[in-house]
């Protein structure tokens, strides 16, 4: 919305932030999937769903904030929330607002049209309970995981892609058996915090906070955030939730279908537990800015960079001609076409070197590669390191095996 004047937490992402995002998704999938003894179901489930599907999960009844509104601005703020120095008598008493973004599907508007934009993925995975149990033949224990775009009308959005209205989510739900849901919930914990350190995040940035009796959300026994510290300080990143059996016994009720789990140890059917691990797509990639931006000099100058680790990087290799003679650009292709098939690379070939190693700091290449007239004879390049500025000769055949390596 920016040419029109801008869109209150509305943003857009550019080339190198979708690629940043996707390679974060990508990161947490393939770790939520390392372990041979795990069995985790990807699912990717409608953001238009029945609305029966709300009224079950309590969406629709609980999921909204005590709100007040400032009679003279006409200003409103989450009842806990309101800015210091505001009248007492100026506030209206606190009303429920509820989070959902309502609207209407079909031609006739009325009470039986109204929709609403998901406000997490999870109920997307209970609702799909039974048919992953069914068509993947999954047994207890084992985990369905969704990401995608979650909406929510928040009332005090901001700290950039901290707090928006249209955000990311990444959730799995992990079902199983209720005399293993301890172990499950501390093991989700560690694994889920290992993955944040994993991506370059420092561990003294990192803390786990349980929530108190009072704070728990109606389908939570228990609750663990995992929070980072933002720039204005603590804040969560990603929740931690023992649900019970909340929401399969409600969707059972409310659909009148079987949702149970027959336990063939036990002959019995049984209603699993779910351990929730709930982390947003774009908190993280807000996250891992704050922590990967880094500033240091060389040579008298400040260099600004990003310390994105391998994985994730928008551009992991920038192959660098020396000059823009045709041999060079030439060898430059080559050298692309046999990389990019395994990683993210491009050809940067204006301004001087040293503006060209500048730039791709900034936006956190981890690799330049050098080609230079040598390079023609001994078929070999410079491979830069962007954290040490370490310079070294590689044949070119090696370069495969070199970055596959690191
Ligand atoms: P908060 O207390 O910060 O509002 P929450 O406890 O309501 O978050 P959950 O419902 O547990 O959040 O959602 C799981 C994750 O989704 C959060 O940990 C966060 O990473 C992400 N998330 C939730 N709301 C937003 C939002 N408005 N903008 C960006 N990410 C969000």
């Amino acid at each position: 919305s920016s040419i029109y004047g801008g869109l209150r937490s509305s943003y857009d992402y550019g080339p190198l932030g979708v690629s940043l995002k996707n390679n974060l998704a990508a990161s947490w999938w393939r770790d939520i999937n390392n372990d041979n003894d795990l069995s985790i179901y990807p699912v990717d489930t409608a953001i238009i769903q029945s609305s029966e599907v709300w009224k079950a999960s309590g969406h629709l009844a609980e999921f909204s904030d005590p709100m007040v509104d400032h009679k003279p601005t006409g200003e409103r703020f989450r009842a806990d929330q309101v800015p210091d120095g505001l009248k007492k008598e100026d506030l209206t008493e606190p009303r429920h607002f509820n989070l959902m973004f309502e609207t209407n599907i079909g031609p006739v508007h009325n009470e039986n049209s109204a929709v609403y934009l998901r406000p997490e993925t999870a109920q997307g995975i209970f609702v799909n309970f039974e048919n992953v149990l069914r068509t993947m033949r999954a047994k207890l224990p084992f985990g369905i995981a969704n990401i995608g775009k979650s909406f929510r009308n928040e009332i005090t959005p901001g700290q950039f892609i901290f707090r928006t209205r249209e955000f990311e989510q990444m959730e799995i739900e992990f079902f199983c058996k209720e005399e293993d849901q301890e172990e499950w919930f501390n093991f989700w914990i560690n694994k889920r915090l290992d993955w944040y350190k994993s991506l370059g995040i420092s561990e003294d940035k990192l803390r786990i906070r349980t929530h108190e009796e009072n704070e728990l959300a109606h389908y939570a026994s228990k609750t663990s955030d995992i929070e980072f510290m933002y720039p204005w300080g603590w804040g969560e990143l990603e929740g931690i939730a023992n649900r019970g059996t909340f929401d399969l016994t409600s969707h059972e009720r409310e659909s009148g279908k079987d949702l149970t789990y027959f336990d063939p140890e036990s002959n019995e059917k049984i209603n699993p537990v779910v351990i929730e691990p709930a982390g947003g797509l774009t908190r993280t990639l807000f996250a891992i800015l704050c922590s990967n931006y880094d500033e240091d000099t060389v040579n008298d100058t400040t260099r600004t960079l990003f310390r994105f680790n391998f994985e994730i990087a928008p551009i992991q290799i920038a192959i660098l001609p020396l000059s823009k003679k045709d041999n060079l650009i030439n060898f430059s292709k080559e050298i692309k076409t046999k990389l990019q098939k395994s990683f993210r690379t491009e050809i940067d070939i204006t301004q001087s070197i040293g503006k060209r190693y500048r730039r791709q700091d900034e936006i956190g290449t981890p690799y330049c590669i050098t080609v230079d007239v040598e390079t023609v004879d001994d078929k070999s390049v410079t491979i830069r390191n962007r954290d040490t500025m370490d310079q070294e000769r590689v044949e070119i055949n090696k370069l495969h095996h070199y970055f596959e390596n690191i």
